[in-house]
């Protein structure tokens, strides 16, 4: 499916086509036909990175009336960051929109140039609950005209405390109103504020694969930047049955390294946003087919592609959300397989680790850079076992055998 298909504004579809999006994600799939076609609420159980930002964000502003200076949507989110994120993703995908203002108000800052933001009412407010309740009660913001609500990682907010704060804001906007609850998981009280709080509500879960799977083991190397690709190359010799994805920052770096592996003889391609979708497309494909070995990808290229029986995952540095490192974590270890998922990092970043430990709840294995003895044994044993486990076909190689025994002849 393509989001043409979808039948979004142009202003909608050009703005996201700029960002490189092509294909909706699972999340998007589901929630934006629904959104558009039907009139329940939505109660979707999915977690950040799934692309549900998109998934509330583009039906929302599809069905916004950017000529009208007044607030039609509110999004509730947990924290400031959260609010920033949103914020600057629904900015994207309306900066075609004539007219169209989105406006994130949230606490830690001063309420000032918030205050002055709202001197002429957005289409769109983005808002944690506490500042939002002040702003209300200072009169700078109406709710009782807003056609749509979404409740961002509602687990998360009442988890801080802002379940009063919440019923609080839903009393203070108007029945008719449609309201979208985004959750990670589904505690009672979730449920509890659907039943009260929204009508007759479809469900969706987006599968969660990515939770901290109890099957993948995290290690990591600890190595000079400057040293990143040797070490690499020692981690994929060392296993040479190797079927995984190295993770890189910036196109520019997924292109490099992938290049050199391919020059150094690796089985390996890139896959990044600079790529033609039919090119992705085929890069995909190999992968799949296991024709290559090891992809090399940004976070975003590699989004749409589902394989389920990676045997690695390979951080070639450590990226600076925990996060993140959990959704590519998650892509080993999947389908009751035992995955690993290996990071490459700068001894300053030890603490990177730590955190990741914490907010896991798992614990990391540092080892030592693998020395060519050790990469040679590998190897060697990795031969041996292939010409153990050959299958032969004695009957067709029959005709052959005499001209190998010749070859062979010399050996002891
Ligand atoms: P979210 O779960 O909303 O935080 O989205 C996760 C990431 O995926 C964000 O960086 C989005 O920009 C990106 N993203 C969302 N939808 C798509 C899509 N259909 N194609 C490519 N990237 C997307």
């Amino acid at each position: 499916m393509t989001f043409r298909e979808l039948n979004l504004k142009d202003d909608i579809l050009s703005a996201i086509e700029e960002l490189g999006y092509v294909q909706p994600m699972p999340v998007q799939e589901k929630t934006i036909p629904f959104m558009l076609e039907q009139t329940a609420d939505l109660v979707a159980l999915a977690q950040t990175g799934t692309g549900k930002t998109a998934a509330f964000g583009l039906p929302v502003l599809h069905m916004i009336d950017a000529s009208q200076k007044k607030v039609q949507a509110l999004v509730l989110a947990p924290t400031r960051e959260l609010c920033i994120q949103i914020s600057n993703d629904l900015k994207g995908y309306s900066k075609n929109m004539r007219g169209m203002r989105v406006v994130p108000v949230y606490g830690g800052e001063d309420i000032r140039t918030q205050l002055k933001q709202l001197d002429t009412p957005p289409q769109i407010i983005v808002a944690t609950p506490g500042r939002l309740i002040d702003l209300i009660e200072r009169g700078k913001i109406e709710l009782g005209g807003i056609n749509f609500l979404v409740l961002d990682e509602a687990d998360e907010m009442l988890n801080m405390g802002f379940k009063e704060d919440i019923e609080t804001i839903l009393q203070r906007t108007p029945d008719t109103r449609r309201t979208m609850l985004f959750s990670a998981t589904m505690p009672k009280e979730i449920a509890m504020i659907a039943k009260r709080y929204m009508k007759n509500y479809e469900e969706i879960t987006i599968g969660t694969k990515n939770s901290g799977s109890e099957n993948v083991a995290h290690i990591y190397y600890v190595s000079q930047a400057r040293q990143h690709y040797l070490v690499l190359k020692r981690i994929v010799d060392l296993n040479p049955d190797i079927y995984g994805i190295v993770f890189c920052r910036t196109r520019q770096e997924t292109k490099e390294v992938a290049d050199k592996l391919m020059h150094d003889g690796y089985n390996a391609d890139a896959l990044h946003g600079d790529l033609s979708q039919a090119q992705r497309d085929t890069v995909m494909q190999k992968f799949r087919i296991r024709n290559i070995q090891l992809l090399v990808a940004t976070d975003v290229a590699a989004r749409g592609l589902d394989v389920s029986d990676l045997t690695h995952v390979i951080n070639y540095n450590l990226p600076d959300d925990v996060e993140i490192y959990t959704h590519r974590s998650g892509r080993t270890g999947r389908a009751n397989k035992k995955g690993i998922s290996v990071s490459i990092i700068h001894s300053k970043e030890k603490f990177k680790i730590k955190d990741i430990e914490r907010m896991l709840k798992k614990d990391f294995e540092q080892q030592q850079i693998p020395n060519g003895l050790e990469v040679c044994k590998k190897q060697l044993f990795h031969m041996i076992d292939r010409m153990e486990n050959v299958e032969v076909n004695e009957e067709q190689i029959d005709p052959y055998m005499a001209q190998i025994m010749k070859q062979l002849e010399y050996l002891s």
